[in-house]
């Protein structure tokens, strides 16, 4: 199977052209925006990164064509809904290399698919004692829904502690699975640090004691190239908004063997087989986990962001975003008392920050002004932040669009804060 999704992968590497970042630039049209009167430098793509035209075009012209309810209907225009609906299916399964498209469930995005997981997979097995393990560096909607399901059976949450680089101590998650741990959530990559997680390996780990494991992938989806089956993951989440597609529409991966046994998260229309007031059965896989009806033209704009990822090359996106990492490291790493917060071994194109005791959130205002958008907080990783003793950073994140100029731009914008703040 692998072989078979590697050759298929080098066939396509084969027929495009080289990666030009100015080419794919002239695809997203929201960069022409001008911010305050400055060209937009669009550093923030860990938070939602911006739409090509083709996206943008699938999704309208989803609308102006197709729009429909789907499964129901039984004219022209469901019909065509329908179809372009299960076809996003495939490419997401193609995407994450699943191998079944019964195992690809659309979702709102990564929160909605933890929290499906968290009530129907792990919260009805969960007794008193057993318990959950998480690590440092979550973000929020990977902490909460584990909380609650914690909360409600007696069960505890422990949390696999980092390293001052903001890597995962192997070590103590080996020591931290123990023979009450009964589910593993992880994030594959951190939107706060940008580290990588040697996710294959803890899933082996995982999996060597029994316990299976959730990765949060909302980050790595749009920048490292994904193969669940190979990764060995139980279940993968990610949200479109943050690949190059619409809010509102992610996808949960889950094995079969383990959506098979899932109760249905949510009750309503498409999920069911029959309904009687007696008594109730319900859908196949997928759709007894797609209740009422879904965000079908999200679904065809994730589809066409999967395309596009396809035709640009996520090989190809993965060196330039590695070239941007290296530079904006070098560059800002010169900045005058500026320190990096997350300097894993292994990186997406994500670099947090601090100046002195200049409040992130100044940082990001005087930016703005200069047309430069970065995020200044806690990224939803208030537990993270309390472990390096901070309350925010200002964190900018690459996407396939980003260029080494903008680089040179933040650098100029922080020179501007450190005049402010001199
Ligand atoms: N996990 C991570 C690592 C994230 O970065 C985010 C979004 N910032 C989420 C989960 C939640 O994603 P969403 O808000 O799209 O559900």
């Amino acid at each position: 199977m692998r072989g078979a999704h590697s050759l298929a992968r080098n066939d396509r590497d084969a027929a495009r052209p080289a990666f030009d970042v100015e080419k794919v630039r002239a695809d997203f049209p929201i960069l022409r925006v001008m911010a305050h009167g400055k060209p937009l430098v669009y550093l923030d793509n860990a938070a939602t990164s911006q739409n090509p035209r083709q996206v943008i075009e699938a999704e309208s012209n989803y609308y102006a064509t197709s729009n429909s309810n789907v499964h129901r209907g039984i004219h022209y225009l469901s019909e065509r809904a329908t179809s372009a609906f299960e076809a996003s299916r495939d490419k997401a399964r193609d995407f994450l290399h699943a191998r079944d498209r019964a195992e690809v469930i659309f979702v709102r995005g990564t929160t909605e698919a933890i929290n499906l997981v968290a009530n129907s997979f792990v919260r009805p097995g969960l007794r008193a004692g057993d318990e959950v393990l998480i690590s440092t560096m979550e973000h929020h909607s990977n902490i909460v829904p584990w909380q609650l399901a914690c909360e409600a059976t007696g069960a505890k949450l422990r949390v696999v502690p980092i390293n001052e680089a903001g890597e995962i101590i192997l070590s103590e998650f080996e020591r931290l699975l123990g023979p009450r741990t009964r589910f593993v959530s992880l994030v594959h990559v951190s939107n706060a640090l940008g580290t990588v997680n040697p996710v294959k390996q803890m899933i082996a780990m995982a999996h060597a004691q029994g316990v299976p494991v959730l990765l949060d992938g909302a980050q790595a989806a749009p920048h490292v190239v994904l193969d669940v089956q190979d990764l060995g993951c139980d279940f993968y989440a990610f949200s479109g908004h943050k690949a190059y597609a619409p809010t509102g529409i992610g996808i949960l991966y889950g094995r079969r063997e383990h959506l098979e046994k899932m109760p249905p998260y949510q009750g309503g229309g498409d999920m069911i087989r029959s309904v009687s007031f007696e008594k109730t059965t319900y859908n196949d896989l997928p759709h007894r986990f797609e209740a009422g009806t879904p965000n079908v033209g999200g679904a065809v704009g994730l589809g066409a962001a999967i395309d596009y990822m396809n035709e640009i090359g996520r090989e190809a996106v993965e060196k330039h975003e590695a070239g941007l990492l290296a530079y904006a490291t070098e560059k800002l790493s010169a900045v005058p008392k500026l320190r990096i917060v997350g300097t894993a071994k292994h990186k997406v194109a994500v670099v947090s920050f601090l100046i002195d005791s200049i409040h992130p959130h100044d940082m990001g205002t005087i930016l703005d002004l200069e047309g430069i958008a970065i995020r200044a907080g806690h990224h939803c990783t208030q537990p993270l932040m309390q472990r390096f003793g901070i309350a925010a950073t200002a964190r900018a994140s690459f996407g396939c669009y980003n260029t080494k100029e903008e680089i040179d731009a933040l650098v100029a914008g922080l020179d501007k804060v450190l005049e402010v703040f001199a």
